[in-house]
């Protein structure tokens, strides 16, 4: 194996610590402590998994934590009416809806009812045209800690070919945004990209966000190139489970300059970037500078 590996507990373990500081020091020299709320519709095991584990890092970090777990049979009405209450709730900084959200619901609906000073998830359309036009946004978590982690690796991306693959408005989209706001030159491919192979191999820095196990040999890879794996897919293989990206490490591990691993890229650093997202929005919500690392 050639490439470096890309070690995103590491980071995400530096950026938690450096969360932590900023709590203690919100806490200490202002009397204010962060609170981030997550609502969770209905018993998604995965979700609850995910929800479970943002709670016990939020209280980890110093900050009070809220979980609201609403019956899938939830109206829209009530769900929205529980949004407003956190929305006008001082003590709240943070609000999350988990997804997906059963199919009765209105996801995009709910998502645009997050006052926008709130989204920490950076999903409200606001946040999106902030972000596309280059301005002061709510960064979503995952393409957020993506950045952070080529900007740490590689410092400035100016001028780079990036290649994102997946075009989802929580991942692929924002992903290519940020690249570009970044002066990367930016391709954006998807299930009807034709070659799709032709276009990984110019990219000196490949991003997937698939969600198809193994799916980008070596072969597609630039030599040198920097690759951040998004995806965690479980797949059974020697009889056991195991979890993989939409890249074939092993093969690409030969090739590339640097790669995430999975698990242990992306990952961790979801949680840890949706930490400080919530003490930026809390630093902006008190019109306190807006602490440095933790945002871009
Ligand atoms: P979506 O299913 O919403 O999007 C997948 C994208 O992949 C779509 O744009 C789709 O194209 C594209 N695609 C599908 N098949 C192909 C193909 N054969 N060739 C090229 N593109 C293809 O997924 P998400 O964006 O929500 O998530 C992507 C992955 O990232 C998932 O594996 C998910 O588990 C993971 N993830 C990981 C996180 C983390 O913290 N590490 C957080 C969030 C997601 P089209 O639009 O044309 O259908």
């Amino acid at each position: 194996m050639t490439a470096q590996i890309i070690d995103g507990k590491e980071s995400a373990a530096q950026l938690r610590s450096s969360v932590a500081g900023h709590v203690a020091w919100l806490k200490e020299e202002h009397g204010i402590t962060p609170g981030l709320a997550v609502v969770l519709v209905g018993g998604d095991p995965a979700s609850e998994v995910y929800v479970r584990n943002k709670g016990r890092q939020t209280i980890e970090a110093g900050m009070s934590s809220l979980e609201h777990k609403l019956p899938t049979e939830t109206s829209q009405a009530d769900l929205l009416a529980l949004i407003e209450q956190l929305n006008s709730d001082p003590d709240i900084h943070g609000v999350l809806v988990q997804l997906p959200l059963p199919s009765h619901l209105n996801a995009d609906l709910v998502i645009n009812a997050i006052d926008p000073a709130k989204d920490v998830d950076g999903f409200h359309i606001s946040n999106v045209g902030l972000l596309g036009t280059g301005q002061n946004a709510m960064v979503p978590c995952t393409p957020l800690g993506c950045l952070m982690l080529l900007r740490s690796h590689l410092g400035d991306l100016s001028g780079l070919e990036a290649v994102v693959v997946g075009r989802s408005n929580i991942v692929g989209k924002p992903m290519a945004q940020l690249l570009l706001n970044d002066s990367c030159t930016v391709t954006i491919a998807h299930s009807r990209t034709r070659d799709l192979a032709s276009f990984c191999r110019r990219a000196d820095i490949l991003v997937a966000a698939v969600g198809r196990p193994e799916m980008i040999p070596g072969d597609w890879i630039k030599p040198g190139a920097t690759v951040i794996d998004v995806s965690i897919n479980r797949i059974a293989r020697d009889g056991k489970q195991q979890l993989v990206g939409d890249v074939d490490f092993g093969s690409a591990a030969e090739v590339a300059g640097a790669i995430t691993p999975v698990p242990g890229g992306v990952g961790p650093m979801t949680i840890a970037c949706l930490l400080a997202n919530t003490v930026t929005a809390c630093c902006r919500a008190h019109r306190l500078s807006e602490p440095e690392g933790l945002t871009l």
